[in-house]
């Protein structure tokens, strides 16, 4: 016997079956006669004209649906009351069917998607309707957000009671998404001249931490990360960062860090949303820039880079004597011209963030000084999902997985659907 061959043809001889009886069960009768209007949106009324009938895709296979059909003979608007009831208003998709999809969409490339339906369900399914299904739904996520994001900013959220947090991180990051031509017109490459192809997301991660191990080195809570990003301005990245630290209990917090790279935007947001917590730029990315200049300066010259190296980034920078790194900078001379701009630039970005770089007093309170979490957020959350090869995203594409990935990761996807079950 072929057990495979014998399983699956079982598999599917019950879904046939199955689906046979659940469009009995969606044979909707005719309304009795005094029920054959309805309020319309317009506020005239909406009468019934016939039963109609739809396929529904279902997690049996293919099914129908027959219910009544009313329609407004003011607005000519027609309604299907039965679907809202059924979670099928405006789709040919069932509700079990569309959770698959966003759930095989959030992790993989939509054809790939469209393989796992066919093997796992016995769905057969096109690969655009993943797409469309999944990003329809993260688009719900997205829209659910933007709602939290407007109640937060207005303080119209509930309090939320719960344990303290002894220490609270929200780290930053940008990571370019490829993109579709239209999406970066008129904007500018990184290099010169050359059109950008890519679109930055700004991406957000909050975790916790309460201890350290015996070196005194901050260990992170096992699974406190949650992540929330898309592309759109620092502005309103700035209240997504805030809403999740939000939930994530910083106003509870004992202690609180901010955490990127040296980027501007980053900081300011720091300032707008989060004053009063201790603000550390990235160690990793704080010695690149001396990396950086130690190459341009000593150009081939490995060994003189090693020892500017050990005196500017042993010495100054990792003991947090800043402006002893600063003044040391400031004092090179060099005649040619792109260097001395060079060794301008990375003094003032000393300069700016010296507050940020104490790290022997930040590794004294046994905090985190290096932004690994969010780079690895970077790598998880957008480039494994958004930047394979061949992929090229619109704006409103990409934050809608951007947006169905992170309530997936963030274990909150139940919650989500239940939600909008709920209304
Ligand atoms: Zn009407």
């Amino acid at each position: 016997m072929d057990l495979e061959a014998v399983e699956n043809a079982l598999r599917t001889a019950l879904h046939q079956a199955g689906a046979a009886g659940l469009s009995e069960l969606l044979q909707y009768e005719a309304p009795a006669p005094q029920q054959r209007q309805l309020p319309c949106s317009c506020g005239h009324y909406a009468q019934y004209q016939a039963l109609r009938s739809k396929p529904v895709l279902t997690v049996l296979g293919p099914a129908r649906v027959s219910r009544p059909y009313y329609l407004c003979s003011q607005c000519h608007h027609g309604q299907f009351p039965a679907d809202a009831e059924l979670d099928v208003e405006d789709t040919e998709v069932s509700p079990g069917v569309r959770r698959m999809m966003a759930m095989v969409g959030a992790t993989d490339p939509f054809d790939q998607g469209r393989q796992q339906l066919q093997v796992l369900a016995g769905l057969e399914v096109t690969t655009k309707a993943v797409e469309r299904t999944a990003e329809a739904i993260g688009e719900s996520v997205a829209a659910r957000e933007r709602e939290q994001i407007r109640r937060a900013m207005q303080l119209d959220l509930p309090i939320v009671v719960g344990e303290p947090v002894p220490i609270l991180y929200v780290q930053m990051d940008g990571t370019g998404v490829p993109v579709v031509k239209k999406e970066t017109v008129g904007r500018k490459g990184k290099t010169d001249g050359q059109p950008a192809h890519t679109r930055e997301v700004k991406l957000g991660c909050v975790f916790t931490q309460t201890g350290w191990d015996q070196e005194g080195y901050a260990i992170r809570d096992a699974d406190s990360t949650t992540y929330t990003g898309a592309i759109e301005t620092a502005e309103e990245f700035g209240k997504r960062i805030y809403l999740e630290a939000w939930k994530r209990g910083w106003s509870r917090a004992h202690k609180k860090v901010v955490m990127g790279d040296g980027a501007e935007w980053i900081w300011n947001l720091a300032h707008q949303h989060f004053p009063g917590a201790v603000e550390i730029v990235d160690l990793y990315h704080a010695r690149q820039h001396l990396w950086d200049l130690a190459r341009k300066l000593y150009p081939n010259d490995h060994l003189a880079q090693k020892a500017w190296m050990k005196l500017h980034q042993k010495r100054l920078l990792d003991k947090g004597k800043i402006e002893k790194l600063v003044l040391s900078l400031r004092s090179i001379q060099s005649t040619h011209t792109e260097i001395s701009e060079k060794i301008r630039t990375e003094a003032d970005y000393f300069d700016t963030n010296a507050e940020r770089m104490r790290y022997p007093q930040f590794r004294r309170q046994h905090l985190f000084v290096g932004s690994g979490v969010i780079e690895a957020g970077c790598k998880t959350v957008i480039g494994s999902r958004l930047k394979q090869s061949g992929m090229f995203w619109t704006v409103r594409g990409a934050n809608s997985i951007i947006a169905l990935r992170s309530c997936h990761l963030n274990a909150r996807f139940e919650d989500y659907w239940e939600a909008r079950r709920a209304g």
